[in-house]
């Protein structure tokens, strides 16, 4: 008897959920077949790039239908088995196609059916004329000195990225040193770098806190458990991952430390890079290029990067010898994945590591209320940072009740006052205002016509600095009307504060000042963030507004007063979680004042004085205002005391998306379990947006296996349904914003 033939089960990355059967390519050695090498494969009637997944003999296909792979892409496997289960994990809990979860775990060229890039990067060295120059005579050029004696201690060569680090932006530098002969381009083995041991920071002495912190994770390092690490801002949190850290890498095993997007920031790599010293730092973000995100994920993968620093897609880097995973800002929401493939990265760090059988520790000054209800319940340990570290004091937080006051562009005169004794002491003050834009709101006098989106629900922001209207739902953009289109008459009017009329009237109020504003209207140029950043930190302003781009994250020591502006909206918001989110926003901002000796102040704007989360907030701190509003949701049998998947739809006829969610609910009622409910269809709180109607239906179960089981059996049935290919539709699993 013939023995069968093996078949490869490919992800091929498709929105489609099955994984697809394929017979090994022509005079495959049969060696070579193995899971985790991707595959070259024919998919109707064109060719994709898959990854084989796993193996087996036969398949339900009939042997004649099974379509041949072309070739195999690489000798050895780009996966290992267990960052695959990971993979498969992931694509069954948030109900994405596999296919599509594969392929974002992959770096972008390896998507497509291209070899590796080798680990190889260019960077300069010196030539032997330029190791001859005594940077001493360059004092008229002394970028270029400084250029000089950086490579001098680097004998190796530099890459791009680790010049830029270390002395800047130098383009111009390079080339100038370049045309003397000086340095040279050379090719460098490596995606992770190193700070080279002449630069390493020496640990801090840690309190006992930290020391106690320290010490309970790493009595647990070999095996799985989970660690709530809740500090204060500048608590030295920061301080305790490093410690454990350097333990994990003393053991010769690598570290998965994920941060929020905007918390990734040049100050935090240079920390990490300075106190690791030889050890290599591979950092996984946005603003890579393609190669430089590849590169960095062969280091990990390769085990010669032994730290892996990114945003929430690092998760998914294979790193084959992980001995810890360390989540900061473990309630920040871009942790979560808001579109397409919905997982939330601090949920699957934890998954990883009960697989891998390591710790995590989960860090927060404002931890997420699923995450604390996990520590008050004992299922996590809770370690805390009540202190911060090195003597400062965690700032005062006042009220400042605006009811009857005139606010000239959204600040009080108290609030103005206060800055400007601030300012005159020397000090840097901190104004926080979450709306970019010059005014939310454009309206006329004459008629009461309000500008609007034409395809959304929504008012149009006025941007006056490039004279735009601008919805920032659907991104839609038009020039700024000169009289009003309804009545003709010429009386246009901003309504309400956005960053940047904030930043006009204060610097008319405060002509002298040098302010500067930080949101994404200012920061959209590559590098101009950190530009902003360090020049802060020089001291070149002392005036600084902004989003919450400025919330997190930074460390502004001369900060000694914040202003929030504009709290009353999270009070009352529509999403169950408002309060959370503005609870957690007044905290993070809060932080940034007073870090070093001067003590800081923290002013809140508010209409509502009297509001009980406020008031608890502000006279017991976070955690009691945590814990109060964990009594309220489990009262209310919300999450985290229960479990929610959001169905998400929309189209261009009014009528659809209700419909569909409709006909999705009779199907679901069919095959529901006890414990399970639903809530809707409802039109969505913005119900058009971008031309498109949109309706919700939430399910929500007291358990995560209920909800499981009901989507296992409900969505292929709701795939079936002629409506699903009329509408638009997603499945978010455990979401965070209910828009
Ligand atoms: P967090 O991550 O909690 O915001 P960091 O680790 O950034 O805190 O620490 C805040 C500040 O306190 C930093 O300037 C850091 O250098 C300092 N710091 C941290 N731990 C200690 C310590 N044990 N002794 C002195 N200073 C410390
Ligand atoms: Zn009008
Ligand atoms: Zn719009």
């Amino acid at each position: 008897m013939m023995s069968r033939p093996d078949i490869l089960q490919v992800a091929v990355p498709t929105p489609l959920f099955s994984l697809f059967d394929y017979l090994p390519p022509v005079g495959c050695d049969p060696e070579m077949l193995r899971a985790g090498v991707r595959v070259r494969v024919p998919f109707g009637s064109t060719e994709r790039c898959g990854l084989v997944l796993a193996l087996r003999k036969g398949s339900e296909l009939d042997a004649g239908k099974l379509k041949q792979a072309i070739e195999l892409l690489e000798p050895e496997p780009l996966l290992q088995p267990g960052d695959m289960e990971l993979l498969r994990w992931a694509a069954v809990y948030y109900q994405h196609p596999i296919g599509e979860v594969v392929a974002g775990a992959l770096p972008v060229r390896l998507r497509r059916c291209l070899s590796q890039t080798h680990i190889v990067h260019s960077g300069w060295r010196l030539t032997s004329s330029g190791r001859r120059v005594d940077p001493e005579s360059l004092k008229r050029a002394p970028r270029q000195a400084q250029l000089l004696s950086v490579l001098g201690k680097s004998p190796d060569g530099l890459s791009r990225e680790e010049v830029v680090l270390r002395v800047g932006e130098c383009r111009q530098v390079i080339r100038a040193m370049e045309e003397k002969g000086w340095l040279e381009t050379c090719e460098l083995e490596g995606g992770a770098n190193s700070a080279g041991p002449s630069a390493r920071s020496a640990p801090l002495e840690l309190n006992d806190h930290q020391a106690s912190a320290v010490a309970a994770v790493t009595d647990s390092l070999g095996g799985f458990g989970v660690f709530l690490l809740e500090g204060v801002t500048g608590s030295g949190k920061t301080e305790v991952y490093l410690y454990l850290i350097e333990r994990v890498l003393a053991r010769g095993r690598q570290v998965l430390v994920l941060v929020p997007e905007i918390g990734l920031t040049p100050q935090l790599m240079e920390r990490f890079k300075r106190r690791l010293g030889g050890a290599s730092v591979a950092l996984l973000h946005s603003s890579l290029s393609e190669k430089g995100r590849e590169l960095a994920w062969q280091s990990a993968r390769s085990g010669e990067a032994s730290v892996v620093l990114g945003t929430r897609s690092a998760v998914f880097s294979p790193l084959p010898n992980l001995g810890l995973v360390i989540v900061d800002e473990e309630h920040d929401l871009s942790l979560k994945q808001q579109e397409g493939f919905r997982y939330s990265a601090r949920d699957l760090a934890v998954v990883r590591a009960q697989r891998c059988g390591c710790p995590v520790v989960l860090g927060s000054a404002t931890p997420s209320l699923e995450s604390l209800r996990n520590a008050l319940e004992a299922r996590y340990r809770h370690l805390e940072l009540p202190l911060r570290a090195g003597g400062a004091v965690v700032p005062t937080l006042d009220l400042l009740d605006v009811r009857s006051v005139r606010l000239e562009a959204g600040v009080s005169p108290t609030l103005m006052r206060m800055t400007e004794e601030q300012l005159a002491a020397g000090n840097q003050v901190l104004i926080f205002l979450n709306r970019r834009g010059y005014a939310p709101q454009l309206t006329c006098y004459d008629c009461g016509w309000i500008a609007q989106c034409r395809r959304c629900d929504a008012r149009m922001t006025l941007h006056l600095s490039s004279r735009l209207l601008w919805c920032h739902h659907c991104g839609s953009q038009r020039p700024l009307d000169n009289q009003c289109p309804d009545c003709g008459h010429g009386s246009l009017k901003p309504l309400g504060q956005g960053t940047e009329r904030l930043e006009e009237s204060l610097q008319k109020r405060f002509p002298e000042t040098g302010i500067v504003r930080i949101d994404r209207d200012s920061t959209r140029r590559k590098g101009s963030l950190e530009q902003l950043l360090s020049d802060i930190r020089k001291g070149r302003y002392s005036i600084l507004l902004g989003t919450q781009m400025l919330s997190k994250g930074h460390h502004f020591p001369g900060v000694t007063l914040v202003g929030i502006l504009d709290v009353d909206q999270g009070l009352y918001g529509a999403d169950y979680r408002a309060a959370e989110r503005m609870a957690q926003q007044i905290i993070q901002v809060a932080g940034r004042a007073g870090r070093a000796e001067k003590p800081g102040r923290v002013v809140i704007q508010t209409r509502h004085p009297d509001h009980p989360l406020l008031q608890t907030l502000l006279k017991n701190g976070y955690s009691a205002f945590a814990r109060e509003s964990l009594g309220e949701r489990k009262e209310a049998g919300l999450p985290p005391y229960s479990h929610q998947v959001l169905i998400r739809a929309e189209a261009h006829r009014m009528e659809d998306p209700v419909a569909f969610l409709e006909e999705g609910a009779a199907l679901a009622r069919e095959v529901m379990g006890p414990g399970v409910e639903l809530w809707g269809p409802v039109p969505a709180p913005m119900e058009r947006r971008a031309g498109r109607f949109r309706a919700h239906l939430l399910v929500q179960a007291g358990s995560r296996p209920g909800i499981q089981a009901l989507l296992a059996r409900w969505l292929p049935e709701l795939r079936k349904l002629k409506l699903s290919r009329r509408v638009r539709w997603s499945v978010d699993v455990d979401p965070q914003e209910m828009l």
